[in-house]
């Protein structure tokens, strides 16, 4: 019985109480032991930076409970864009969630970033701007390709990307390769109509 316990604390300890996901402790360890691999010689590592588009214009409108079921739903998203076994997606803080996504190179990575974009979009929830607008995220992805770059380093890289998706005017996702051979910043523009 102490035993069961011990192993269900074990499990709370690395889950976000809100989400369900994963939370920023579990993602810590699952990244460096990603990294790790990858440093072994398993393939491109990834990861995302997922920021939501004027949440805080969502809390003062709606109410801070109604801000935390747009994390919950965006949070069922991600989730279901974790299509292979040893993907991760995990709460890093607030209203800011991170993917690992092992062994896929940066157009894959872009892919499933832009597939979470629309996703968000098609969940049509309020942004609580007049006209009405559907919910957005801006997301940054940097991707690992053996570089000697650390695993902060690739986290801190996803942050710059998401940083000039906001700048760019939100909505969209930027990514960047951090490769030996060379260092690309790529976009995928926003090409919907928001109505
Ligand atoms: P931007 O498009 O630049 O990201 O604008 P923003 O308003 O989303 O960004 P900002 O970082 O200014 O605001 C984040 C807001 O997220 C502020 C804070 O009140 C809210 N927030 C953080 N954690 C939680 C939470 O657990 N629940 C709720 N409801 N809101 C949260
Ligand atoms: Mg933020
Ligand atoms: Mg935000």
């Amino acid at each position: 019985a102490l035993q069961e316990v011990n192993e269900k604390l074990e499990r709370l300890s690395q889950i976000d109480a809100l989400t369900g996901l994963a939370n920023r402790r579990s993602f810590d360890q699952q990244l460096a032991l990603e990294y790790a691999r990858h440093v072994r010689g398993a393939g491109a590592l990834s990861v995302l930076m997922v920021d939501i588009d004027f949440f805080k214009r969502i809390n003062d409108r709606y109410g801070h409970a109604q801000g935390d079921v747009y994390l919950q739903s965006l949070a069922a998203v991600l989730k279901a864009e974790m299509s292979r076994p040893n993907d991760l997606a995990a709460r890093y803080g607030g209203e800011e969630f991170v993917c690992i996504l092992p062994d896929t190179d940066l157009a894959g990575a872009m892919q499933v970033a832009e597939q979470i974009r629309e996703a968000v979009i098609a969940m049509h929830l309020d942004n609580a701007q007049t006209p009405p607008k559907p919910l957005t995220v801006s997301i940054g992805v940097a991707s690992l390709q053996g570089d000697h770059s650390s695993a902060e380093d690739l986290l801190r890289q996803a942050d710059v990307q998401l940083y000039r998706a906001k700048n760019a005017g939100r909505n969209r996702v930027c990514g960047i390769l951090l490769s030996e051979h060379v260092t690309k910043a790529t976009d995928v523009l926003n090409q919907k109509i928001l109505h």
